[in-house]
C-alpha cells in the first residue's frame, strides 16, 4: 500500500527532474490532478496536498466533486469527450475545456456558456482510429472558422499520445503538437491566442515536459496502489 503522499512525493521528484532537463520552473507548469476514479475523499486529500486543479470527464462525477468539496480556490478542469446533450450542464461549472473536438460542440458552447469558455482544440496527432480530436491537417480550418463565436477562447491544443508506443513516437506525438500550437500563434487571431499545451498523463508525462507540455494531465499515479481493489 502507499498513501497519495508518498505518491505525490514520486510525482513531484519526476517533474523536478523533467523540468531541469528541460530548464524549465515548476510555476510555469500545471498539474491538473484527474480525480475521475477516485472517491471525494481521495480528492479532498490531493487538494489539501496543495493540488488545486482538478480534472474529471463526465458531468456526473463533476457534479458531485464539486457539490462535496464546496471549494471555491479549486479550478475546474473536464478533459473527457463532451456529449452535445450534456454541454448545457457542465460548460458554466467549468475553468478549462480541454476537448473541442468537433464543430457541433463548439456551437453548443455558444448558445449555453454565459462567458467566454478557455479551450483546448483536441488533436488527434497521431491518427487513432479510436481517438476523437481534428487531425493535424484540419486544425487551422476550424481555428479560423471560430472567428464568429463569442463564447469561445482557444488559449491552446490538447493530445493524448498512443498507449504503450514507444518514447519516441511519444516524443514525436507531442513535439507534433507543440509546433501546431506554434503556428496557430502566428495567426495572431484574438480569440485564439493558443499559448498552452495540454499534454501528459502518468505513463508519459515526464516526455511531455521536456517536449513543452505546460499543462499535465495526471490521474493513476496520484492513486495507484492506495486502495484495495474492490472485487
Ligand atoms: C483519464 C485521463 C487522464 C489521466 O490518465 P492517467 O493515465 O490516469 O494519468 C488524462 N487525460 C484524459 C483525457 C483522460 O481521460
Amino acid at each position: 500500500m502507499n498513501t497519495i503522499e508518498q505518491n505525490v512525493h514520486s510525482i513531484e521528484d519526476q517533474l523536478g527532474k523533467s523540468l531541469r532537463e528541460a530548464q524549465r520552473d515548476r510555476v510555469g507548469l500545471r498539474v491538473v490532478v484527474v480525480t475521475k476514479y477516485v472517491s471525494i475523499e481521495q480528492a479532498k486529500e490531493v487538494v489539501s496536498l496543495g493540488y488545486k486543479d482538478l480534472g474529471e470527464n463526465r458531468p456526473e462525477g463533476l457534479i458531485a466533486k464539486q457539490e462535496a468539496l464546496q471549494d471555491d480556490s479549486i479550478v475546474w478542469h473536464y478533459i473527457g469527450s463532451l456529449q452535445t446533450r450534456k454541454v448545457k450542464k457542465v460548460i458554466n461549472r467549468i475553468d478549462y475545456l480541454h476537448s473541442l473536438d468537433r464543430m457541433s460542440l463548439a456551437e453548443e458552447i455558444e448558445k449555453r456558456a454565459e462567458k467566454p469558455v478557455s479551450c483546448f482544440v483536441q488533436v488527434n496527432v497521431a491518427g487513432e482510429d479510436s481517438k476523437s480530436g481534428f487531425s493535424p491537417d484540419e486544425v487551422m480550418d476550424f481555428i479560423r472558422s471560430l472567428a464568429q463565436f463569442e463564447k469561445i477562447t482557444v488559449i491552446g491544443l490538447m493530445t493524448m499520445a498512443p498507449k504503450n508506443a514507444d518514447t519516441q513516437t511519444i516524443r514525436k506525438t507531442f513535439s507534433e503538437l507543440k509546433q501546431l500550437r506554434d503556428e496557430v500563434q502566428l495567426l495572431g487571431l484574438s480569440y485564439a491566442p493558443c499559448t498552452e499545451l495540454s499534454m501528459g498523463m502518468s505513463q508519459d508525462y515526464p516526455i511531455a515536459i521536456e517536449e513543452g507540455s505546460n499543462f499535465v494531465r495526471i490521474g493513476s499515479a496520484f492513486f495507484k496502489n492506495t486502495t484495495v481493489d474492490e472485487d
